[in-house]
């Protein structure tokens, strides 16, 4: 099947070119992404996309890159989403319902812009690599997938490639392959960056907890450590006092002889 592939980035293109291709799919992929910030970022994932697939004799198409149109669509859900959080940023990134209807918005305007492509271009159907993502919400990406294809007058290939995320990552890294550390948007960013400072907040408490809780264990130690210099201290002293008296009787033997 002629199939036009909505990809996000090179590590989540591998293991889904993989199995498409070894199912005999002809592949296009389309680098349709509005969503990553910023431009530099963007230009940065397309570059990576586009050394691995040349290296694979896989096609590149590249779609329109609208930032202002994602801002409006998806952009006005995330700021929707993080008042309604009070501004935590931490607060959204670990609700996912916080964050749902704005990837929900998101998946809308790259799989429609894909579908279209694929239906003025006469692909068979139009898919995408966003569901090798465990980090995604993969039954909203079908959803979305469906719909979009559905009005373009297309067929939707979805499938969950979740189960091979882990061979994804393990060929990026053996590869040196560019891997961001956020999904794409300035929320995502944002939220990855609070994720990482919370962890690094809680790795820090519980090693102060586990210090308080074995103090008085540490210092019954240094008691024990002072104990044993103080009694070698003693001991030493006593010997020289023996050596120092030991010299004066033998010197005052010397004497009388
Ligand atoms: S987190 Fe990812 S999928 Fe969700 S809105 Fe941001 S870029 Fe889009």
């Amino acid at each position: 099947m002629k199939l036009l592939l909505h990809a996000c980035c090179g590590p989540c293109s591998l293991e889904p070119t993989r199995i498409l291709r070894a199912a005999g799919h002809d592949l296009t992929l389309y680098y349709a992404n509005s969503n990553i910030a910023p431009a530099e970022e963007y230009a940065h994932r397309l570059g990576t996309l586009r050394t691995w697939a040349g290296g694979e004799g896989l096609p590149v198409v590249e779609g329109p890159y609208d930032p202002a149109a994602w801002e409006t669509t998806a952009g006005r859900v995330g700021e929707a989403a993080l008042a309604a959080a009070d501004g935590d940023v931490l607060r959204v990134a670990t609700h996912p319902a916080l964050r749902e209807a704005r990837c929900r918005a998101c998946y809308r305007l790259r799989f429609e812009e894909a579908a279209r492509v694929a239906s003025e271009r006469r692909f068979d159907a139009v898919g995408t690599t966003l569901s090798v993502s465990p980090y995604q919400f993969t039954e909203v990406i079908r959803e979305e997938l469906e719909r979009a294809a559905a009005a373009a007058g297309v067929r939707a290939l979805f499938e969950d490639y979740r189960p091979f995320y882990d061979e994804a990552t393990r060929r990026s890294r053996a590869t040196g392959m560019y891997r961001q550390n956020f999904c794409g948007c300035r929320f995502s960013e944002a939220e990855a960056a609070a994720e990482r400072a919370e962890r690094k907040r809680a790795r820090a408490a519980e090693r102060e907890a586990e210090a308080a809780a074995h103090a008085d264990e540490r210092a019954a130690q240094e008691a024990a450590r002072a104990a044993k210099r103080a009694e070698r201290a003693a001991y030493a002293e006593k010997q020289a006092r023996k050596r120092a008296a030991l010299r004066a009787l033998r010197e005052q033997e010397r004497g009388e002889r």
